[in-house]
Protein backbone atom coordinates (compact mmCIF):
# COMPACT_ATOMS: atom_id res chain seq x y z
CA UNK A 1 0.00 0.00 0.00
CA UNK A 2 1.49 3.37 -1.05
CA UNK A 3 2.18 5.82 1.99
CA UNK A 4 2.08 8.95 1.32
CA UNK A 5 3.61 12.08 3.24
CA UNK A 6 1.26 15.41 4.52
CA UNK A 7 1.77 18.57 5.96
CA UNK A 8 -0.95 20.32 7.24
CA UNK A 9 -0.71 23.83 6.02
CA UNK A 10 -2.58 25.70 8.94
CA UNK A 11 -0.39 23.95 12.39
CA UNK A 12 2.98 23.00 9.54
CA UNK A 13 2.66 19.31 11.00
CA UNK A 14 3.74 16.78 8.64
CA UNK A 15 2.43 13.10 8.83
CA UNK A 16 2.12 9.85 6.98
CA UNK A 17 -1.44 8.31 5.73
CA UNK A 18 -1.90 5.38 3.60
CA UNK A 19 -3.50 6.47 0.29
CA UNK A 20 -5.14 3.65 -2.01
CA UNK A 21 -7.40 5.48 -4.12
CA UNK A 22 -8.22 9.51 -4.56
CA UNK A 23 -11.12 9.25 -2.09
CA UNK A 24 -8.50 8.44 0.71
CA UNK A 25 -6.28 11.17 -0.38
CA UNK A 26 -9.13 14.00 -0.05
CA UNK A 27 -10.03 12.66 3.10
CA UNK A 28 -6.69 12.78 5.30
CA UNK A 29 -7.03 14.94 7.50
CA UNK A 30 -4.14 16.17 10.08
CA UNK A 31 -3.81 14.42 13.07
CA UNK A 32 -3.07 17.63 15.29
CA UNK A 33 -5.41 19.68 14.19
CA UNK A 34 -7.55 18.03 12.27
CA UNK A 35 -7.76 20.19 9.46
CA UNK A 36 -8.02 18.86 5.89
CA UNK A 37 -5.90 21.33 4.45
CA UNK A 38 -3.12 19.21 3.96
CA UNK A 39 -1.01 18.78 1.21
CA UNK A 40 0.85 15.97 -0.04
CA UNK A 41 4.85 15.41 -0.36
CA UNK A 42 6.74 13.63 -2.03
CA UNK A 43 7.99 10.82 -0.41
CA UNK A 44 11.10 10.62 1.72
CA UNK A 45 12.61 7.73 -0.61
CA UNK A 46 12.11 10.26 -3.64
CA UNK A 47 13.56 13.15 -2.09
CA UNK A 48 16.64 11.34 -1.18
CA UNK A 49 16.74 10.11 -4.95
CA UNK A 50 16.29 14.01 -5.96
CA UNK A 51 18.86 15.37 -3.86
CA UNK A 52 21.66 12.22 -4.66
CA UNK A 53 20.48 12.61 -8.26
CA UNK A 54 22.79 16.14 -7.34
CA UNK A 55 20.34 19.41 -7.03
CA UNK A 56 23.86 21.45 -7.21
CA UNK A 57 24.47 24.44 -5.01
CA UNK A 58 24.35 23.64 -1.59
CA UNK A 59 25.75 20.97 -1.04
CA UNK A 60 29.91 22.45 -0.03
CA UNK A 61 31.44 25.71 -0.50
CA UNK A 62 31.31 28.61 1.72
CA UNK A 63 30.31 27.30 4.88
CA UNK A 64 31.67 30.19 7.35
CA UNK A 65 31.90 28.34 10.31
CA UNK A 66 31.01 29.03 13.99
CA UNK A 67 32.87 26.41 15.40
CA UNK A 68 35.94 26.41 14.02
CA UNK A 69 37.96 29.34 16.10
CA UNK A 70 39.66 29.22 19.30
CA UNK A 71 37.70 31.63 21.35
CA UNK A 72 38.88 32.02 24.45
CA UNK A 73 36.02 33.58 26.20
CA UNK A 74 37.40 33.31 29.98
CA UNK A 75 39.33 36.04 31.19
ZN1 LIG B 1 -2.54 20.63 11.53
Amino acid sequence: MPLYEFRCRICGNTFEELVRNSADEAGAACPVCGDKDVQRLLSASALGFVSAAGAGGSAGGSSSGGCGGGHGGFT
